[in-house]
């Protein structure tokens, strides 16, 4: 696979850091994780809402003081071209990177040390199961006046990595992590949703998770195209024990159906209604098959 390094694609083996990096020695970094879906022709590769996804990692790179090293515009062409230079017909994920790539010893942001590196990949399925059984981890999510989550850092993953083999370790697919405060905040990698009373409700992101675009992407099409009721505000942990319903969602995830969390089965056990009606649309809309939301994909080739 070729990926991107400050300015060239390069064969992935040739894309290196040092041994020596910040971003190798103290996760000074962050990244975003976008998706390309192959359209229902077998042929045209849509990326799902690049724009945002830029936009988003714009923010995360000023807040650690590792600015972007090219325009926005350029970077989401940088991602469309990394897919057409590695002539890519499948499904796909790609992972731009704004990185400290200096060797020094102290852990120190610099503006000048910032280096934009792009990589790809195959992806299907990033949890292969069509339901899961999750737990509340025993590890809480790193704060946001820690390591704020809001800039999807390298280090950062550090909690998502304990939280996973934790869970891993007691027989769940995946953790839910509270915040300090006890509230609901994400996954490892996804965002929550429950349905309580037919009700879609989802923590906001102010209790230390990701400005997800998943998450608002399907707040938009759940309030929007399907007429459901949403509601933004904290969740306490037993809420997650007595809901109808519970999915979690992500670029990777996409909508995943929660069976269980702690041992608790949630209501008939399978897929909810309200989850199977907004994992479909979703599907649709990612697929280019809904009209008034091609202009959340946008085409690599032609
Ligand atoms: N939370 C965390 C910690 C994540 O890593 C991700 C994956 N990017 C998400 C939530 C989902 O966010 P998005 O929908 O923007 O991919």
């Amino acid at each position: 696979m070729l990926s991107y390094i400050d300015g060239n694609f390069v064969d992935e083996e040739q894309a290196t850091v040092s041994i020596r990096s910040r971003a190798l020695n103290y996760g000074l970094g962050c990244f975003g994780g976008i998706r390309a879906y192959l359209a229902d022709d077998g042929e045209q590769l849509f990326v799902f809402r690049l724009d945002a996804h830029v936009r988003r990692l714009e923010r995360a790179s000023k807040i650690l003081f590792l600015p972007l090293p090219i325009g926005r515009d350029e970077l989401a062409n940088t991602v469309l071209e990394l897919l057409r230079r590695n002539e890519i017909h499948h499904d796909a994920y790609v992972r731009p990177m704004v990185i400290s790539k200096t060797a020094k010893l102290a852990p120190l942001l610099r503006e000048e040390d910032a280096s934009l590196v792009i990589w790809c990949m195959p992806l299907q399925r990033y949890i292969d199961k069509d339901s899961i059984e999750v737990c509340v981890s025993s590890w809480r999510r790193t704060p946001d006046n820690s390591i704020p989550a809001r800039t999807k850092p390298t280090g950062g993953y550090l909690n998502s990595a304990l939280a996973r083999r934790e869970a891993h370790d007691n027989g769940f697919d995946e953790a839910i992590f509270l915040t300090t405060e006890g509230k609901v905040s994400e996954g490892s990698a996804e965002h929550v949703f429950i349905v309580r009373d037919g009700v879609l409700i989802s923590p906001p992101s102010t209790e230390d998770n990701l400005d997800g675009i998943t998450r608002r992407s399907l707040i938009t099409l759940a309030t929007e195209d399907l007429g459901l009721s949403f509601c933004e505000r904290p969740i306490g942990r037993t809420e997650l024990y007595v809901a109808d319903e519970m999915f979690l969602c992500g670029t990777g995830a996409q909508v995943t159906p929660v069976r269980s969390v702690d041992r608790r089965v949630l209501g008939e056990g399978g897929i909810g209604p309200v989850t199977k009606r907004l994992g479909d649309h979703f599907q649709d809309v990612v697929h280019g098959r809904v009209e008034h939301r091609r202009d959340w994909l946008w085409p690599v080739w032609g």
